[in-house]
């Protein structure tokens, strides 16, 4: 694979920006090689500066459910453009937006946009500290709500990419306040919950684990931390920026029937422009300033253009046996892959929840963050940078999520499969 013209624009890159790439994800390190400049993208497929074409399994990290460059996002983008690219003031395009939010997830009665899923947890735990006045907060180990201070404790995503879960720049002072727990496990939740009694304000998670890989919740987690919540006057966030709009319309709340107090929200409802939003009982947002105290603001929140993307993604969710598709389609590669792995005698285990999926390189069921760190990184390496040789386009790390969207076809499904079975009979 001819890859000049992208090192070279790295080694250009790597004099004005830190790293090279503005967001740490993006860099390649884990996996060995440089990154890909990206040049364009169309449907399933995406070009770098060389003129390679790959079939796209990041989908800018979550948010290309269509596929990229959907002619009828595109067109109403354009329009909206042709009108303004922001204003700063109140639009009818925040309401009907905030309008189809509230009706996909019956537990967001009130909901405010912001411009990354950073900003919506961010925003979602000050708020639930707050509501509660109390300070400390819940997390578990391997999910990752963004680089807020709060957050960065034993986190997943790019942290557990580079082995540094916690990051130099949180004072002790603010961490301190973060309790971490184990994901998939409701009794660690409930011993911290009891060493600190009436202290924690909240408890985040990612109700399908995706920054450690693609790790579903355990039958009964979900539920139990709800309980456990409502009898601890716990504020409960589920953060959906990756799983909201993904396995359902209604996301993970939909597909487990549990109902978060909170919710936050990114990715898909911005339809590849900047956006986040949390929302949630109307009893806690009324908190938010204007209409309360706990202060939250933003120059381009609500901004028009974002507000159209990301209306006309949701129009297009609606189409009748939309997710279904969607599901057969991951199913079919997910399955695939991991077929290809068995047959070639090397063991992968595989996680899926609707477009989400995962291999993971491990003998073991993987179902929270320690699990997950056994995985053979070394070995996912080799099968990224093969994958990548055959024209396929994986996240650059183990722990990582793939996506399947609307626009990746029976034959490239197919591509993707007889790829992997190359590169694991090569490992
Ligand atoms: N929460 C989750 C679950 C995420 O996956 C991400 C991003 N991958 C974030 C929050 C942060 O979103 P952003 O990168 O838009 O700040």
């Amino acid at each position: 694979m001819k890859n000049s013209r992208s090192t070279q624009l790295f080694q250009e890159a790597l004099k004005t920006i830190p790293g090279g790439v503005n967001s740490p994800v993006r860099a390649f390190r884990s996996v060995g090689s440089d990154p890909l400049f990206i040049k364009k993208a169309a449907g399933c497929k995406i070009y770098d500066e060389d003129g390679n074409e790959f079939i796209d399994y990041v989908g800018s990290w979550g948010p290309a459910i269509l596929g990229h460059c959907h002619p009828t996002v595109v067109a109403a983008v354009k329009a909206a453009v042709d009108n303004g690219c922001s204003f700063g003031a109140p639009t009818e395009l925040e309401i009907t937006l905030a309008e189809m939010v509230t009706k996909a997830y019956p537990s967001i009665e009130m909901v405010r946009m912001v411009s990354s899923g950073t900003e919506a947890t961010m925003s979602a735990i000050r708020l639930a500290r707050g509501y509660t006045g109390r300070d400390k907060i819940l997390k578990f180990s391997g999910c990752y709500h963004g680089h807020s201070d709060s957050l960065l404790v034993k986190a997943g995503s790019g942290l557990a990419t580079f082995g540094v879960p916690d990051s130099p720049g949180v004072p002790a002072d603010f961490a301190k306040h973060t309790l971490t727990a184990v994901y998939n496990s409701v009794e660690s939740v409930r011993e911290l919950v009891t060493a600190n009694k009436d202290q924690v304000a909240c408890v985040i998670v990612e109700p399908i684990a995706g920054n450690m890989g693609t790790v579903p919740p355990n039958p009964g987690f979900l539920e139990g931390l709800r309980e456990l919540c409502t009898q601890e006057g716990i504020v409960l966030i589920f953060d959906e920026v990756m799983c909201g709009f993904r396995v359902a319309y209604g996301g993970a709340q939909e597909v487990y029937g549990v109902k978060a107090d909170l919710t936050t929200l990114g990715k898909i409802i911005g339809g590849g422009l900047p956006v986040g939003a949390f929302g949630g009982k109307k009893e806690i947002m009324k908190h938010l300033s204007p209409a309360g105290g706990v202060y939250q603001a933003g120059t381009l929140s609500g901004n028009p253009l974002a507000m159209t993307a990301g209306i006309e993604t949701l129009k297009l969710l609606q189409a009748p046996g939309f997710y279904q598709d969607l599901e057969e389609k991951a199913k079919f590669v997910a399955e695939g892959i991991a077929k290809a792995a068995k047959d070639a005698g090397y063991p992968i285990y595989s996680t899926r929840v609707g477009s989400m999926f995962c291999a993971f390189f491990s003998k073991e069921p993987v179902y929270d963050w320690d699990s997950a760190a056994k995985c053979d990184t070394k070995a996912f390496a080799t099968y990224f940078r093969g994958m990548l040789e055959e024209g396929i386009y994986l996240a650059c790390s183990q722990f990582e999520t793939a996506f399947v969207g609307a626009a990746h076809s029976q034959a490239d499904l197919e591509k993707t499969i007889a790829a992997a079975a190359k590169c694991f009979k090569a490992l």
